[in-house]
Order: C-alpha cells, then structure tokens, then sequence
C-alpha cells in the first residue's frame, strides 16, 4: 500500500513527525511526499534523504500558495526541479484551482505557471501530479499538448464522472482517491464507476481526516483502500495489489 500524495513536510507536523512516519511504515510500503513550494520541496527532499527508500519526493508549486509568487520563485522552482531530477519521482504538486481562485486574471496566472511545470515535465519526461479542483474538463484539453510527458496523476480527483471517463481513454492518466472517500457521496459515486487501473490511493495529510478538527497521518490510506474494497465489493488485497501496482508503475518504486 502506498499514500502517494501526503505533506508530512508541514509544520503540523513538527512535534511527532517520526511517530506518524514509524505508524506509517507498520503499514505502508512507500509514501510520496508532494512539495507544495520551493520551501516545502527542500524539505521533503530532506525528508526522502532522511527516510531512504521508504519517503520519495516530487517538487512542486501549489496553484493557491503560488498565485501571487514572483518570477523569481518560480524560475527558482524550475531550477530546482532541473537540479534534483535524479531524486524527485515527478513534478507537482501543480495546477489550477477555480474553486480557491474566482478572480479571472489570477486564473490566468494558474494557467500560465502550470503550463511552465507541464513544460518542463513534458521536456525531461518525468511524470506530473496535479491539483485540479473545479477545472478538470480545461486541464484534461490543456495536457493533451504534451506528449512526452510519461504520466498524469489527477490528485484527488473530484470532477465529473463525464471527465473522468476522458481520463479512462487516454491511458496514461490517473486519478489518485483520498480518504475523503470515506465521508464524501460524490467521491463514492465516482469510484464506483471508475476503473481500478486508473487509480492511486493517497490521504494528502494533515488535510481530508474524517472530521475538520483531526490531522491525517498516511497511515489512514487504508482507510481509502478499505473503503474501495467495500463500495467495489472487491477484496481489500486485490485492490491495494491494483492501485500499488499502479503507482509502481507510473513512478517506478
Ligand atoms: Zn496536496
């Protein structure tokens, strides 16, 4: 089992980090930690050094966080991403969020950053994971210009079950479920009818925890799983054997 999009580099959890990665190993093969900005990409690339084998990194700039980052922070991203290719298992996170952002020329912004990442990724062909959240059907247009890009992940993936369907046919593109399953009928909806050979299974801690209040840890990914199986009336092994193979595959642990 993998949590193949977590930030256990945030300060939420500066006080017990080692605890929650040991709990985190009693049960899980890897964890991808996904950078969220130039600072965070340092620390989770630390973190991977930290945890070799078990902790994988991938560099990002969140859409939300990096709306308003100058040129300089972004030409920073993109060196840093050149710099530790041999390290980082993709580019992300990156995207665009229409939900967070309603402001035209800031959407704008969104688009324009995440096409400088798609760039880069397409340029050295390294997978890309990305936040998309009430924009899918654009993102779905926008990545049909890169070719070498070998991967797609939709982290998190909330579209529509019509957009997920596109995602379905284009085979080298995946939508990675949270255990926000757990708790959300629109998601359950969606797995139901979505095919396994297109899905990952991550937690993005500390976010999406059963209540508001709690802090999620990647250890909860099998909640995720465990929820697959009972919505898929499939064994729990069976789908953690699919999706691990999966994440396996499109970012070669
Ligand atoms: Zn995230």
């Amino acid at each position: 089992m993998i949590d193949t999009h977590c930030h256990i580099d945030f300060e939420e959890f500066d006080d017990d980090r080692e605890d929650v990665i040991k709990r985190a190993k009693d049960k899980l093969d890897h964890v991808i930690v996904s950078g969220y900005s130039n600072e965070s990409n340092m620390k989770v690339l630390q973190l991977s050094k930290d945890y070799e084998g078990f902790i994988y990194p991938t560099f990002g700039f969140h859409p939300v966080s990096s709306q308003n980052a100058s040129e300089e922070d972004l030409k920073i991203a993109h060196e840093n991403i050149h710099n530790n290719l041999d390290s980082i298992l993709a580019v992300g996170e990156v995207g665009m969020d229409y939900y967070y952002v309603t402001d035209k020329a800031l959407r704008e912004r969104q688009q324009e950053i995440f096409k400088s990442f798609l760039e880069l990724a397409n340029e050295y062909r390294v997978p890309i994971v990305m936040h998309v959240r009430d924009c899918e059907k654009k993102a779905v247009n926008i990545i049909e210009d890169y070719d070498d890009i070998p991967y797609f992940v939709f982290h998190c993936y909330g579209g529509s079950l019509k957009t997920a369907k596109r995602i379905m046919n284009r085979d080298d593109s995946y939508m990675s479920f949270s255990t926000m399953l757990c708790y959300s009928k629109h998601h359950q909806d969606l797995i139901e009818k979505i095919d396994l050979d297109y899905v990952l299974t991550e937690t993005d801690s500390p976010y999406l925890a059963m209540t508001k209040e709690e802090r999620n840890e990647p250890a909860n990914v099998v909640k995720a799983v465990h929820k697959i199986a009972e919505i898929k009336n499939m064994d729990v092994s069976t789908v953690d054997e699919i999706t691990t193979n999966n994440a396996r595959k499109i970012f070669k642990i």
